[in-house]
């Protein structure tokens, strides 16, 4: 796995939407972001939820939970958001901006 470097110093007050997506998408099968919030739950505590597109190999040899994980340390440890609910889409999985329910 490629080291990353961490972009930014500390945690800043305010997150950037498109810092974190690109910090996101700088990762390894990772093509790209969308449905990205963050949030505060309560003082201190920072939450954000976001769709991952991952390559076709990732999304099919079943490496996606692997990506996920190094995501939520990436993002605990660079930007100190604890609560984070990733979705994890397949490349041509486009939903056009609409979730179905089931
Ligand atoms: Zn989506
Ligand atoms: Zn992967």
């Amino acid at each position: 796995m490629k080291s990353i470097a961490i972009l930014m110093e500390g945690t800043p007050p305010e997150l950037d939407y498109d810092e974190v997506a690109e910090l996101l998408k700088s990762r390894e099968h990772i093509l790209d972001i969308h449905d990205l919030h963050f949030w505060t739950i309560s003082s201190g505590v920072l939450a954000l939820s976001a769709h991952i597109e991952v390559t076709d190999e990732c999304a099919s040899s079943g490496h996606w939970p692997n990506c996920l994980h190094s995501i939520q340390v990436l993002l605990r440890d660079s930007l100190g958001i604890e609560h984070t609910t990733l979705q994890t889409e397949p490349p041509r999985f486009r939903e056009e901006r609409q979730h179905f329910a089931p």
